[in-house]
């Protein structure tokens, strides 16, 4: 599973720098590149010099396995991407014309989607691009460099026919989803109901550990009409770049950290090798089991969005270090889960006898590639498989380097300017929202949702359509409640006893307006998350009313949130916190459902309309994607590695095209 950036593009657009003053270092540039609806930023790999030069190694040959597979995706998301750019490449880097005519500038974006999206499709509405040039300006140019005429005609069918490869997953109701997607994981002609007969054909209903069955493999049909796979692998379907994927990582191996290390690297060795699936539940067992390693990464055929039926892994890699000092903080938590149960302000019967917190690791994200690239996860929680998942548990990580780079580009992005209050509370923001932030994320996840217990005989599934919101308020409720509380101070997790006003309005200003902003005008709150932060700010806002803890202020039509008494505010957290745990505890749906009908769905549509307005002013990139280092070994005289040196100077156009040329089969000499 990946943890999208959904919700934090609101969040970063609010947050702003470290609780720690930072050491006077050169202004780090997080900003690199802007066009379309997408935002190209950089991240910083702190902590990479104190690795031991063993473990720096073994990261670069990791960066490398995972650089050499990015054709595969390009590959997978449509079949067409892989002949499209080398000629948008090479028109872009010999164009001899006017750079500053309309027709360049809407090729140059143009290409610059292409390279964001792995190909024509834009990554998250699936949709094909639209070039803003003309016909004849790309004729002349392909007849410039030489395009074939068939070739010319082909092309020109592929990027301005809106009806051919329209949609790279579709997911509308009623047609056949396999025809309808350009994705590349089936050959053209095969239907939906050909690739459900031909996989409900291999499954075993009695078999308690099942393969991921059609995970690394395309569907193609023989000439008599008969399906089968072909599987991805060194001798199989892109053999040539696994060749290299392998290659790389057989130098990795020698660098293991430890033995199981190298056995699980050895493990995927193994799988690419033979495609079988078998080995690459070992592989993720061995993975998954592995909690030792500083270095960790990941390498394969994992998640299955881009297929329309879920089945075909995308191929991605993210190679990455543990952040000691940030893991800390959920490794406090966790220790003293039983102290934070015991402590809350729920019912005595609600409350869990024995409860244990789930560490998860905070990493520092080296390299970004494949389906993770430019877009990119900001949290990994892995193995996919069910059974494996239950049997061996799973790894769940933040990638904290990635959601610091979001927080620090959107800094004097106009945000906090246009909707915090004051002054005072966007300095109290600036201070400690990045820090306070993740402690609520940390509670929330650590131990909001396994705290409490359900009283005997209640189902789990008592709440019906509303327990996903309910869930998620009572883990934000918690994490709420505990930001607040001096034991956070006493753990030594916060240094001030104001931070988590930051959080506190934060949340608020969010619940009640700007997450609004991903709202269409006269539609209602769907969403779990976005239901549940509004169903906790709307109803402090109105339990709070008589003490007039949380006030409207209007300036010139322009509303903003007060936030009269944090104390206060802090008790109505705990008081419903409370009740939803009551909720949950006795399944009482009728309750449930009433909180979320009364404050959690409808959007009064004047306040909306103003977020909007508000909001589309500040010119705010909905997307955001990211360039990555340069790693570079350092050799000396007796070609020894001494150092790997990291480079942050890339620009966005740069990277792309180096990555074509040097991590392209074709270009092998
Ligand atoms: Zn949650």
């Amino acid at each position: 599973m990946k943890i999208k950036n959904f919700a934090l593009i609101a969040l970063a657009a609010l947050s702003a720098a470290c609780s720690k003053p930072k050491e006077e270092t050169p202004k780090f540039d997080y900003n690199v590149d802007k066009f379309a609806d997408i935002e190209i930023l950089r991240y910083q790999v702190p902590g990479f010099e104190d690795l031991s030069l063993q473990q720096k190694k073994l990261v670069y040959y990791l960066t490398e396995a995972a650089l050499w597979g990015r054709d595969i995706l390009w590959d997978q998301n449509c079949a067409v991407n892989l002949q499209l750019r080398p000629v948008l490449e090479e028109i872009y880097t010999t164009y001899p014309g006017d750079k500053d005519s309309a027709d360049w500038r809407a090729f140059d974006q143009y290409t610059k989607q292409v390279w964001f999206g792995n190909g024509i499709h834009h990554h998250y509405s699936m949709d094909k691009f639209v070039p803003g040039f003309s016909q004849e300006f790309f004729t002349d140019q392909m007849q410039r460099i030489g395009v074939e005429p068939d070739a010319q005609a082909e092309l020109t069918q592929i990027v301005f026919n809106p009806n051919l490869y329209a949609k790279r997953v579709n997911q509308a109701d009623g047609v056949d989803l396999v025809t309808t997607s350009a994705c590349n994981y089936y050959a053209p002609g095969i239907t939906e109901a050909e690739v459900e007969k031909f996989y409900n054909a291999m499954r075993d209903p009695k078999d308690a550990t099942p393969i991921s069955y059609g995970l690394n493999s395309r569907l193609a049909k023989d000439n008599k009409g008969k399906l089968y796979e072909q599987v991805y692998k060194i001798d199989g379907l892109y053999g040539p770049q696994i060749q290299k994927i392998v290659e790389n990582l057989t130098e990795a191996e020698k660098y293991a950290e430890n033995e199981a290390q190298r056995q699980t690297i050895q493990l995927l060795i193994d799988y690419y090798t033979s495609g079988d699936l078998r080995t690459f539940d070992e592989y993720s067992i061995a993975w998954a089991d592995d909690t030792a390693s500083q270095v960790d990464f990941i390498n394969g055929f994992i998640e299955n969005y881009g297929d329309p039926l879920g089945r075909k892994g995308a191929w991605e890699s993210i190679v990455n270090f543990k952040n000691e000092e940030a893991s800390h903080r959920t490794e406090v938590l966790s220790q003293n889960a039983q102290w934070f149960e015991d402590n809350g302000p729920i019912d005595a019967r609600f409350k869990k006898p024995n409860v244990k917190g789930v560490s998860a690791k905070v990493i520092t994200a080296a390299i970004l590639a494949g389906d993770s690239y430019p877009s990119t996860p900001i949290g990994i929680n892995l193995p996919n498989a069910d059974w494996i998942r239950a049997a061996h548990g799973s790894k769940s990580v933040t990638l904290e380097n990635i959601t610091e780079a979001y927080d620090q580009a959107s800094h004097g992005n106009g945000f906090n300017e246009e909707f915090v209050i004051d002054e005072p509370t966007r300095q109290l923001m600036d201070d400690y929202l990045f820090i306070t932030d993740n402690l609520h994320t940390d509670l929330h996840e650590c131990l909001g949702h396994g705290s409490g217990q359900l009283l005997p005989g209640i189902s789990t599934d008592a709440l019906k359509a509303h327990g996903s919101t309910l869930e998620e308020a009572r883990a934000d409720l918690f994490a709420l409640y505990y930001l607040a509380d001096p034991k956070l101070l006493e753990l030594g997790l916060l240094d001030n006893p104001d931070a988590y006003k930051a959080e506190y309005y934060k949340y608020i200003l969010n619940g009640m307006m700007t997450q609004l902003m991903r709202i269409e005008p006269g539609k209602d709150i769907e969403e779990a998350h976005m239901r549940n932060r509004k169903l906790i700010a709307e109803w402090c806002y109105e339990q709070g009313k008589p003490n007039n803890v949380i006030e409207l202020i209007d300036r010139d039509g322009k509303t903003y949130i007060q936030i009269n008494d944090y104390q206060q505010l802090r008790q109505l957290f705990g008081q419903l916190l409370g009740e939803i745990q009551r909720i949950k505890s006795e399944g009482d749906y009728e309750a449930g459902r009433n909180l979320v009908e009364t404050y959690a769905v409808k959007v009064d549509p004047a306040l909306h309309q103003q977020v909007l307005d508000r909001y589309a002013k500040l010119s705010i990139a909905p997307y955001k994607g990211f360039v990555n280092p340069i790693y570079t070994p350092v050799i000396d005289s007796n070609g020894e590695i001494t150092d790997i040196a990291v480079d942050y100077t890339e620009d966005y156009p740069t990277q792309m095209l180096r990555y074509s040329h040097d991590y392209s089969i074709s270009n092998e000499k």
